[in-house]
């Protein structure tokens, strides 16, 4: 094998700013390998020059922090369209990003499904489930004749997540007892103590909060936490109520996870589709 410090030389050289800010982590923004034969971009948030050298995207989930400048990115290119790695939904959500820079046609989508491996130019790559607050969240190993990478993603580790997708710690053990060479890591809160608790554990709270509510509620999330919206919906709907979806960016996310299954039971419809039928049936 070749020399693995290699690795750790190069990683030396990438950028690590703003640790401790939600939306700037390490592992949050993008990082481009430079490995010989293959550049790969993980993710990316910001659109630097190095970032231009990528040979492969590979995108872990689909916070904006990590899709966000991909469609500047791709502007750039202009030769055979660049391979771009995710899972369903993240693709999903990159589908109408790129559409709406027209630079689609720069990208080929190859979906992957955590537990899954790939091969990538003289390189092979497995996709690990990991917990997030998106759903279809991964974490990549490549192998490289330098050793292996393991790029987490952000993660959580939740052990009774609602999609019941958990993180694959069994996965992680095995990588382990492989041997890493290179981790590029980082989470939220990371640097604190125990657990965060369980995104189920919101639910019950919501339905208190939304049970007690005299009149309208207005909520505000991510657009893309669609568990957290999952969980607005149920609350809801056992009180009985009718729910309205607001902005682009959230009816586009709450699409992309009803076309995919992404476990939603709702009747939900957007602000002006619920404004028609009050309308229709003479409530306002
Ligand atoms: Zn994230």
């Amino acid at each position: 094998m070749a020399d693995k410090s290699f690795l750790v030389q190069k990683f030396a050289k990438l950028p690590l700013n703003a640790v401790h800010v939600v939306g700037y982590s390490v592992a949050g923004e993008e990082t481009v390998c430079q490995i010989p034969e293959l550049n790969v971009c993980f993710d990316i948030g910001r659109c630097p020059h190095f970032a231009l050298t990528s040979d492969i995207v590979c995108i872990t989930h689909g916070h904006m922090d990590h899709i966000g400048a991909l469609p500047y990115l791709l502007r750039e290119f202009d030769g055979d369209p660049i391979p771009v790695y995710g899972t369903a939904f993240t693709l999903a959500l990159l589908e109408g990003q790129l559409e709406e820079h027209q630079v689609r046609d720069r990208a080929e989508f190859r979906q992957v499904t955590p537990g899954e491996a790939a091969v990538a130019g003289p390189f092979s790559m497995r996709f690990l489930r990991v917990t997030h607050s998106i759903p279809d969240g991964m974490a990549v190993v490549i192998e490289t004749p330098y050793g292996s990478i393991l790029h987490t993603g952000d993660f959580k580790i939740d052990q009774t997540p609602l999609d019941g997708r958990a993180t694959d710690l069994h996965a992680l053990a095995e990588e382990a007892g492989r041997g890493v060479h290179l981790l590029m890591s980082d989470s939220t809160n990371a640097e604190e103590s125990g657990y965060t608790d369980s995104e189920r554990s919101v639910g019950p709270v919501l339905q208190d909060i939304i049970s007690r509510a005299p009149q309208l509620v207005v909520v505000a999330c991510f657009s893309s936490h669609i568990h957290r919206i999952q969980q607005v919906v149920n609350a809801a709907r056992s009180d009985e109520r009718v729910v309205a979806f607001l902005g682009r960016s959230m009816l586009q996310s709450v699409e992309a996870a009803r076309e995919l299954g992404i476990e939603w039971r709702s009747s939900a419809e957007t602000l002006a589709e619920t404004i028609a039928g009050a309308r229709a049936q003479g409530l306002i």
